[in-house]
């Protein structure tokens, strides 16, 4: 079995983190390649060294002195050799390097990348394994997107006959072989690939939470956590807000039918949450997860009988294209037809669409709600549970929460319920309550 396996930054924050990281990689002969993160936060006021490196970027490109910045981001580093008590290593030239290149030649994707570059050597002086630069492995094309056809041939037949490896996370090369990042959050990203290049048994995440919990801490006390999840019911989630792994993270491994085991540094024995293609294993409750965002808008464009015009959605949606404006959902009725779109893109731009509507559509009339909040309750338990949406409802209206729009897609894998900000909070405890607290 080959299990791939990233650790993030607060996994990686200072020698103790490292101590147990090195404790999980050795339990199991499968973890097999390791893709490291930058040191993360040690405690909540503390600041990322990626952070840092965007900082020092900053100066280099204002041709300020270095020395203070990289001072300190050295000693960042410096810590954790002397905590896991490295002898003849030393970080010294790696530095006089990124200083030299910063000097003459600043780019903050290259500044950015050391931070996972430098925890990479580390790691591989730590645990004795090979280092394996990502930037000879990971291309990007001129679009800034994956270039996956020439990353996947060059990871396998890198990693083939390598029982070990560590891949720092984050970045690669671009066309000219200049270092490139992936956007913030990225090391799981490479995880993904390297997973998706070499057809690894698993992909294992470890990060400073047992996995997905079935809602937002912030909002419900100690939330039940999620064993297992499809991607489908993952990607509904995490593009309402619950935020653990990359977004972009879940394409490589999707497509090559691996799953993700997210799990946490801080509690290895826990089991974490499984994400998988599909499954037999029966969820613990009717719903998986609740997940939702504040700060959306409702356009609702009315007209009498545009029920029988043909191309009248069409239309109603050529005025957001126009104006660069993404949507969300589009419930609609007979003769209306309503647009939720993301407040704050849509307000710069607001009454320009509603004029572009007006020459586009003719309506009777276009009528703009504000502060609405989306809430999406997900579960591949509900498609064959009745009554779900009712129970919804039902405990919306206990809770006194006025319901402004409902859009059950129609996979029956989700149930988006919009309502006023306000509302917010309140809403998911309801939900919650009704599914998890009292399984009624
Ligand atoms: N170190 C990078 C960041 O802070 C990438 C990562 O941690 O995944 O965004």
């Amino acid at each position: 079995m080959t299990k791939v396996v990233k650790f993030g930054g607060s996994s990686l924050a200072d020698a103790t983190q490292f101590k147990k990281v090195a404790n999980i990689i050795k339990a199991d002969s499968d973890r097999r390649y390791i893709i490291p993160s930058a040191p993360g936060k040690r405690f909540d006021d503390d600041t990322k060294v990626t952070d840092m490196l965007i900082k020092l970027y900053k100066l280099a490109a204002k041709g300020k002195n270095l020395d203070n910045q990289i001072k300190k981001i050295k000693k960042r580093y410096d810590d954790i050799i002397e905590g896991l008590e490295i002898k003849d290593f030393s970080l010294d030239d790696e530095f006089k390097e990124i200083k030299a290149e910063l000097e003459y030649n600043p780019t903050e994707d290259f500044a950015a990348s050391r931070g996972e570059y430098l925890n990479g050597l580390i790691m591989a002086k730590y645990l004795g394994y090979e280092f394996v630069d990502p930037k000879d492995i990971i291309f990007f094309n001129e679009e800034h997107g994956l270039n996956s056809y020439k990353t996947e041939k060059r990871v396998a037949e890198c990693l083939k006959d390598k029982k070990h490896a560590i891949i720092p996370g984050f970045y690669g090369s671009d066309k000219e072989g200049q270092v490139m990042t992936f956007s913030r959050g990225g090391s799981d990203i490479t995880g993904s690939i390297i997973a998706g290049a070499i057809k690894a048994d698993v992909y294992e995440n470890w990060t400073d939470v047992s996995g997905f919990l079935a809602a937002d801490p912030r909002i419900i006390e100690n939330p039940v956590g999620i064993d297992m999840i499809t991607y489908r019911e993952l990607r509904e989630l995490s593009y309402m807000g619950a935020s653990v792994l990359h977004e972009d993270a879940i394409f490589p491994v999707r497509s090559a039918g691996i799953p993700i085991n997210i799990r946490n540094t801080n509690r290895p024995e826990d089991d974490g949450t499984w994400i998988v293609e599909s499954t037999a294993h029966k969820p613990e409750y009717v719903i998986t997860g609740i997940a939702g965002k504040k700060g959306f808008c409702a356009v609702s464009i009315t007209k009498a009988l545009m029920n029988a015009e043909i191309g009248f959605g069409h239309k109603v949606l050529q005025a957001f294209e126009e104006n660069n404006i993404s949507f969300e959902h589009m419930p609609s009725g007979i003769d209306t037809m309503t647009v939720v779109v993301h407040e704050d893109e849509f307000l710069t731009k607001e009454q320009k669409v509603v004029s572009t509507i007006h020459r586009l559509t003719d309506p009777d009339s276009v009528e703009i709600e504000s502060d609405l909040a989306l809430i999406a309750v997900v579960g591949r338990g509900m498609k064959s549970t009745r009554g779900t949406a009712g129970r919804i409802f039902a405990a919306l209206s206990h809770a006194n929460v006025n319901v402004r729009m409902i859009d059950q897609g129609s996979s029956e894998l989700n149930i988006i319920i919009g309502v006023e900000n306000d509302d917010f909070e309140k809403a998911i405890k309801a939900i919650y309550d009704i599914f998890v607290t009292t399984r009624l």
